[in-house]
């Protein structure tokens, strides 16, 4: 997958696009002034691997426990504005590494310039984020389709913002249909030299969004656009995290945790494997060693699989014989593949 060269922008100590690795981000469903729980959402995104937390900024109390958050905080602190330019610009005062602002719904362009001016003075990105939901009247009101209406918003902005002498931008336009999402990014990709985010909006809840962002940021990805994504799910934020490292693993365009490979299973299983599949990849989402490992339910692929992953277990009838780097190990009983697996994966060096 050769990658068009965006420009590059810094999101704290994070780079989004010119060839950076694709940033993962998320953000806070807490309410922003309640500061303790906030940071410990923020501190729990962390952890899972998220790169950019992206907090709403609704009103003062917010800006100010923004504030408090930012000398909390590991990862860069995007600040979410809507409606309020003087928000976005206590935002970037209260140090803010990145402000995504929706011009759609800030009528007031000297405020906006005020934002473009502040930010430039403070050194630190706008993201463009244009959304299906809260275009602007006359854009909205318009025959255009749907798809059409974000990029010509996102292409307004871009040029107002320009205008104003200002280009350290990321830019996104999110729809709820993977479509449109396709035509959206490709004509914006085609067009802009910006670092892009990507993410199919308010996608669902965990099982329905999960499918949703992948199939559509999968297409994106595969066709080398994008250069940060959030994946939105009416789940915890860590859950999207998860999701977001998944999809980029797939791709091979990241690793994080060690891939399990499992089997379907059918009559030939002579072992429970589905609750031990579920196990182990729980256990494993805990690991960043680079691996493959499988657990496969018969003799039929099991030893192929088996041999062909980093680490596997071929069952028979209650037993399996576990293999490292394509040799038989030992001979296991079903109800310890989970710990034998994992005794293999902790002694691999995370990558
Ligand atoms: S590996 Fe064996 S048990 Fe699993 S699906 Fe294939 S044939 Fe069935």
């Amino acid at each position: 997958m050769s990658k068009k060269l965006t420009k590059q922008v810094m999101v704290g100590n994070v780079a989004i696009g010119g060839g950076a690795p694709i940033a993962i981000q998320s953000m806070t469903n807490t309410k922003t002034i309640n500061i303790a729980a906030t940071l410990q959402q923020i501190h729990r995104l962390e952890a899972a691997g998220c790169e950019i937390i992206r907090i709403s900024l609704p009103d003062e109390p917010s800006v100010k426990a923004f504030k408090q958050l930012k000398k909390e905080a590991q990862a860069p602190l995007v600040a979410d504005i809507h409606f309020r330019w003087e928000l976005a610009v206590a935002a970037i005062k209260a140090g803010a590494d990145k402000v995504r602002i929706n011009p759609g719904n800030i009528k007031d362009k000297d405020g906006i310039k005020k934002i473009v001016a502040t930010a430039g003075l403070h050194n630190i990105p706008l993201r463009i984020g244009v959304n299906a939901g809260s275009l602007s009247d006359i854009i909205r009101d318009s025959d255009l389709a749907n798809a059409e209406k974000l990029v010509v918003s996102a292409l307004e902005s871009v040029a107002l913002i320009e205008s104003m002498g200002f280009t350290d931008l990321v830019i996104s336009a999110k729809t709820f249909s993977v479509p449109e999402a396709l035509t959206v990014y490709r004509t914006l990709a085609a067009k802009l030299d910006y670092p892009l985010h990507i993410g199919i909006t308010e996608s669902g809840t965990k099982k329905s969004g999960s499918l949703r962002s992948a199939v559509g940021l999968g297409i994106l990805l595969s066709e080398s656009i994008g250069d940060t994504l959030r994946v939105s799910l009416s789940a915890d934020p860590v859950e999207e995290v998860y999701v977001a490292q998944q999809i980029l693993q797939i791709l091979e365009l990241r690793r994080f945790h060690p891939e399990l490979v499992s089997c379907p299973t059918c009559a030939r299983c002579d072992i429970d494997l589905i609750p031990i599949a579920n196990e182990l990849e729980e256990r494993l989402s805990a690991s960043r060693a680079p691996l493959r490992v499988a657990v496969m339910g018969c003799v039929v692929n099991g030893p192929g699989e088996a041999r062909q992953s980093d680490i596997g277990i071929a069952a028979g009838k209650g037993r399996g014989v576990l293999f490292k780097d394509g040799r038989i190990i030992k001979n296991v009983a079903e109800e310890n593949f989970v710990d034998e697996l994992m005794k293999l994966v902790q002694k691999e060096k995370p990558e």
